[in-house]
């Protein structure tokens, strides 16, 4: 039954219906050519998702989105739309730990190939390039070093060899537009800054529409779309991440300083620091602050662990970009798996701890992580421990 009203509301209706009633065999066959507006069927397309997927691809500057299931259905339905048997990729060091699995894993099985080369560093990858090169993926800021992608040599390198630039810009929504720097797409995992509540997961895929409409076609039919009531959730989102961003960005980098000038920590990774090896990049790159999140080594998993212990308030949540500050230790979260010889190869460290920093007081933050530092001191720990 259909309500008739010739006022409309202010917040978006939640549109949980799986199937739209069609008028008659012309009406289908007008939705399915393109010549009418409208759904069919909700893992193909429905309101909600064509909501977010239009903010998103302004956002990001695209002509067209995609909503999808999670940020690694994102992800993979790029890999699969874009490679076949026996092609090579080439991808960033560092990537999400479900990511490199998606390329060292599962695409191994179709015979695709992939090579591993340093963001920021672009040239490096040159040697890796050959005549079955069919994607370059890379992350803006990778997790949890905070590596800084060198997008515009990386987009002039991709555009040469005529195959796309894919960015996941997971860590960097706003304040990077990869897409303005030469990208051919750019996939988000929703569920993080852009969601930014720990209440849904979901991806995004954002691009040239024809690319786009050539993965959504893949995405649907491996059922990795994403659904109503998360798409209504994530509008709700995004109407505050400018605003969340900002704050987060902000405080993540007087904490960084805080952190680097008290001393009881071992090392402090911050693109905003001059200290970070892709600082100068990131400063090119990042135009709007340098991210949310901030890395620090406290030297053993003993110390990162009475240190986590000593933080009442602060989640020990292993995600990010929720609206409260959390704490991941990626040796035992997002890096495991992975052992000490991969994970000393890339640089981390069991004393590794990432903070997702959110909208807190900073000086609150601040106060906490100091007592902290003061109770994990080694020197304030009984002897013998
Ligand atoms: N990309 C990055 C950089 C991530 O950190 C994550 C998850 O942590 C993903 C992709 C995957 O997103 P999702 O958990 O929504 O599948």
């Amino acid at each position: 039954m259909r309500i008739e009203s010739t006022s409309h509301p202010l917040a978006p209706p939640i549109g949980i219906s799986t199937v739209y009633c069609l008028a008659d065999l012309d009406h289908v066959d007008a939705l399915y050519d393109g010549a009418a507006k409208g759904f069919i069927y909700a893992r193909d397309a429905h309101p909600n998702a064509g909501q977010l997927a239009e903010k998103m691809s302004r956002l990001e500057g695209g002509e067209a989105g995609l909503v999808c299931a999670s940020g690694m259905g994102a992800i993979a339905s790029v890999f699969l739309s874009l490679l076949s048997q026996n092609d090579h990729a080439l991808i960033s060091e560092g990537v999400y730990g479900k990511t490199s699995s998606l390329v060292s894993r599962q695409l191994t099985r179709w015979g695709i190939t992939h090579d591993v080369f340093d963001p920021a560093n672009a040239g490096a990858i040159k040697p890796h390039l050959n005549a079955k090169t069919r994607m370059i993926f890379v992350e803006t800021i990778s997790n949890p070093l905070l590596r800084v992608a060198d997008l515009d040599s990386l987009a002039a390198i991709a555009r040469e060899a005529g195959i796309p630039l894919v960015v996941d810009n997971t860590f960097a929504p706003l304040i990077c537009r990869p897409i303005e720097r030469g990208a051919s797409l750019v996939v988000h995992s929703v569920t993080k800054m852009i969601g930014g509540h720990s209440d849904l997961t979901l991806g995004v895929v954002v691009g040239a529409r024809r690319m786009v409409e050539q993965i959504q076609t893949l995405a649907s039919t491996l059922g990795q779309t994403g659904n109503p009531f998360e798409s209504w959730l994530a509008l709700r989102g995004l109407a505050t991440l400018s605003l969340r961003m900002d704050r987060a960005c902000a405080s993540a980098l007087a904490l960084a300083r805080q952190f680097e000038a008290h001393g009881q920590v071992g090392r402090v990774l911050y693109p905003g620091l001059p200290s970070h090896r892709d600082h100068l990049l990131a400063s090119r790159l990042l135009t709007d602050g340098f991210g949310a999140m901030v890395t620090i080594d406290m030297g053993d998993r003993a110390t990162a662990e009475s240190f986590m212990r000593a933080l009442p308030s602060i989640p020990f949540a292993p995600s990010l970009g929720d609206v409260q500050t959390t704490l991941s230790h990626p040796a035992t979260t997002s890096h495991r798996g992975q052992d000490d010889a991969q994970l000393a190869r890339q640089g981390i460290t069991a004393g590794m701890i990432r903070l997702s920093v959110g909208l807190e007081d900073p000086d609150d933050l601040w106060r906490e992580f100091r007592q902290a530092l003061d109770a994990s001191s080694p020197s304030r720990r009984p002897e013998g421990t």
